[in-house]
């Protein structure tokens, strides 16, 4: 008798903004401020322009490090 894995299928009530959410880098300007930016209309219950803020944080290139000392 085989009996399926419950635990495997146990979802997780995320929304999906929280999954897919960049972590802003530490010391830059930019991304910090779209966190902000991103806390606001969250508060504000704005989900597009938080995943516009996400978008962008996760775009925004740091690829040179000797800029951050
Ligand atoms: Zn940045």
């Amino acid at each position: 008798m085989t009996e399926p894995t419950r635990y495997m299928t146990a979802s997780v009530e995320l929304p999906l903004w929280l999954e897919l959410e960049p972590v802003p880098v530490d010391g830059c300007d930019v991304c910090g401020a779209l966190a902000r930016e991103r806390e606001a209309a969250r508060i504000a219950g704005d989900g597009s322009k938080v995943s516009d803020c996400n978008v962008e944080i996760r775009r925004h290139p740091h690829g040179k490090n000797e800029a951050w000392s």
